[in-house]
């Protein structure tokens, strides 16, 4: 398990947002995650199993713990939420992204990462070559704070069980932590995001495990609110870095 100290310190994401902006970054986006890649040599794979034993038993697992989570009641979230978001994929992913926490969309629909700053997460896997089927989708939070705010210590300290026990069940071989509060929560750090992205840490997986390499980028919402070529290229550097450690082809830009 990691060291539980948690923090808990990044801008609020304010949502008066200018919407021809948004429409405008979500075309560009969009040009600049799925336009232009083209995959060099063999498809994007996983190469080992999918569907084996230990795939299944972990879905039955995760199944669990999804299970639990839908009926938890340890933080006041509970009571807040229309549903909780456990967090959804392949059972044995090599790749398990972790945000931050469900906002609206999350919240009514019970999935991760369905709003906004989803549909960038998904061009962002799809940019990758992979499908959004290949990799696991979590939150440090199963349930939406309210009015999207910051999620509190004692809100993570109780929910941190339940993504710690997704990733030994999971045991992706790289954790990509979305934003600073997954960076930070994972690493037990208060360093800030521009520092920790860009390279790859290690998440204290337990006594007797190996550690899981863990990359940290910016947050899809930070993208689409901080919408510059710099930060595009920025998180795409990353996940070329996540891509070249799996063994997988890197897509180029262009
Ligand atoms: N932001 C997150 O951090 N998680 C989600 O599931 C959606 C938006």
């Amino acid at each position: 398990m990691p060291k539980c100290k948690v923090h808990t310190t990044i801008a609020l994401m304010k949502e008066d947002v200018d919407i021809e902006k948004v429409v405008r970054q979500h075309t560009e986006m969009e040009e600049f995650f799925t336009g232009g890649f083209a995959v060099k040599g063999k498809k994007a794979q996983r190469e080992h199993g999918t569907d084996d034993e230990g795939g299944a038993e972990a879905a039955m697992e995760l199944e669990r713990v999804a299970e639990e989570v839908q009926k938890c009641h340890k933080c006041d979230l509970g009571t807040l939420r229309t549903n909780a978001v456990p967090g959804e994929g392949k059972a044995n992913a090599r790749i398990f992204f972790i945000g931050e926490g469900p906002g609206a969309e999350e919240d009514a629909q019970g999935r991760p990462f369905v709003g906004r700053a989803g549909q960038l997460l998904d061009k962002i896997i799809t940019a990758m070559g992979l499908k959004r089927e290949d990799v696991f989708i979590g939150n440090i939070l199963k349930c939406r704070p309210p009015e999207n705010r910051d999620p509190r210590p004692d809100e993570i300290i109780s929910c941190l069980p339940y993504l710690q026990r997704q990733i030994e069940l999971i045991n992706p071989e790289i954790i990509v932590a979305l934003g600073a509060h997954a960076a930070r929560t994972l690493l037990d750090t208060n360093k800030p995001i521009g520092q920790l992205r860009g390279q790859f840490h290690e998440y204290y997986a337990g006594i007797g495990r190996p550690p899981i390499k863990l990359m940290a980028t910016y947050h899809p919402a930070y993208l689409l609110r901080n919408y510059s070529q710099d930060n595009r290229k920025r998180v795409w550097e990353d996940m070329k870095k996540v891509l070249a450690e799996l063994g997988l082809p890197i897509p180029q830009y262009g």
